[in-house]
């Protein structure tokens, strides 16, 4: 038994601690090595073939992506290897660059919006097959066995595997996952725009279900980044009033043309204060301390109120603010591999996609400064 790839897994003790603290992820332990059943790379099926990876890593914190090659060992029975056609770039990817979350090991090679096709199987692989479209988003294998796996929240389990921690991600032309995380991508989708469906779509749309958002809610996102402009998206069509909280003007008709109905400047409590008590839902999906309780007091009774952007510090939450009203908060990762699967037919059916810009994969530091810059409209995705 061994892990995807012993050559750079990390298992320090402190990391463990923060990947459970920040997502409540761990390491996947439970992956036999197998003897490859085919792996097509281009024309060529081989057995049994390791397979060199070029990629972008980083190699410490804030640095530059830099070219970088590295060998996958055999693939594992239940393992598929997918050759990147695009990757979207999440704000994680930069936090895990700069280690912000304390669970970074170096080199890294970002990348957890995955579109491609899948050109390797295990031979226990089960559900996709060679030549499959399958997307890979933030984690890329679960144990299967355990409660959650077998309640089918494999997002919740805590032997999980995260694309990026301790392993290498999609800023390469190939990527491995478990087949349970390669998702299948419904035959209509459109691929140029579909990867940041795999992380940053399913981790705003996981929230509506549970919250039991209803159509007739009124509901609100902070933060129309990456993330944000999803979920405004999808509440629309979900047939919700949706109020933007934006810290940025500029981005203001954009966010109306894209269905909010108002937009309320984030970082203001008055301008906050013209909702009051009329919100049903907030979803949080940036990473920097707001006046919370202003948030709180925008809610009706019985609101909630969910994170899912990774706030650095603690949050202040007054208990009499959550007490009275019968408010809640809460906060929660992506969504399981069949909540990602209904989220793409729902994509598909309503013609839902994020708003993208394209950079190549060479320029993949051009591309994360723009991220960085709080330029990009509203997803980037590398394109191979
Ligand atoms: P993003 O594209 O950078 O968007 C974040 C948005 O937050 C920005 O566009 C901006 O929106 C707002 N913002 C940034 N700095 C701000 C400030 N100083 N004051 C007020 N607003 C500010 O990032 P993303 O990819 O959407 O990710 C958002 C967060 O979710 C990150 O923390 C990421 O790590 C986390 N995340 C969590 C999960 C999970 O599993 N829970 C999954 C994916 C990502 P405006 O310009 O509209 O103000
Ligand atoms: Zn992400």
């Amino acid at each position: 038994m061994q892990f995807v790839d012993k050559n750079y897994r990390s298992n320090s003790k402190q990391e463990l601690i923060w990947y459970l603290k920040v997502f409540c992820f761990m390491n996947v332990s439970s992956i036999k090595t197998a003897t490859v059943h085919s792996l097509t790379v281009g024309n060529n099926k081989k057995q049994g073939v390791k397979m060199k990876i070029n990629a972008y890593a980083a190699s410490e914190p804030k640095g530059k992506l830099k070219p970088f090659s590295y060998e996958l060992g055999e693939i594992g029975s239940e393992q598929v290897d997918i050759k990147v056609s695009y990757c979207g770039i999440c704000h994680s990817d930069l936090s895990m660059i700069n280690n912000d979350w304390g669970m970074t090991t170096y080199p890294i090679v970002p990348g957890h919006e995955v579109v491609g096709e899948v050109v390797a199987t295990g031979n226990a692989v089960k559900n996709v097959k060679v030549g499959d479209k399958v997307g890979l988003g933030w984690l890329s294998a679960s144990c299967m066995s355990c409660q959650e796996c077998m309640e089918g929240q494999h997002h919740l389990c805590s032997k999980n595997e995260s694309t990026i921690v301790g392993r290498h991600g999609g800023f390469a032309d190939y990527v491995r996952g478990h087949w349970s995380w390669a998702i299948p991508l419904p035959e209509a989708i459109d691929m140029s725009k579909a990867g940041p469906l795999l992380c940053g779509g399913i981790t705003v749309f996981n929230p509506i279900i549970l919250a039991g958002v209803k159509p007739t809610d009124t509901v609100g996102v902070i933060g129309i980044g990456g993330l944000g402009h999803m979920a405004l998206k999808f509440l629309k069509h979900w047939g919700c009033e949706v109020i933007a909280f934006s810290s940025n003007p500029e981005k203001k008709e954009e966010i109306l043309k894209m269905g909010a109905t108002k937009v309320i400047n984030s970082k203001s409590p008055e301008e906050l204060q013209s909702i009051k008590g009329k919100l049903n839902f907030i979803l949080n999906t940036t990473n920097v301390t707001l006046d919370w309780d202003s948030y709180l007091s925008v809610l009706a009774p019985k609101g909630k109120f969910h994170t899912v952007g990774a706030v650095l510090e603690p949050m202040a939450i007054p208990a009499f603010s959550l007490i009275m009203g019968e408010k809640s908060v809460g906060g929660s990762p992506l969504g399981s591999p069949a909540l990602t699967k209904t989220m793409l037919d729902f994509c598909v059916r309503h013609n839902i996609y994020p708003t993208v810009e394209e950079f190549p994969m060479e320029k993949v530091n051009e591309a994360m400064e723009h991220l960085e810059n709080g330029k990009a409209r509203f997803r980037i995705v590398l394109k191979n």
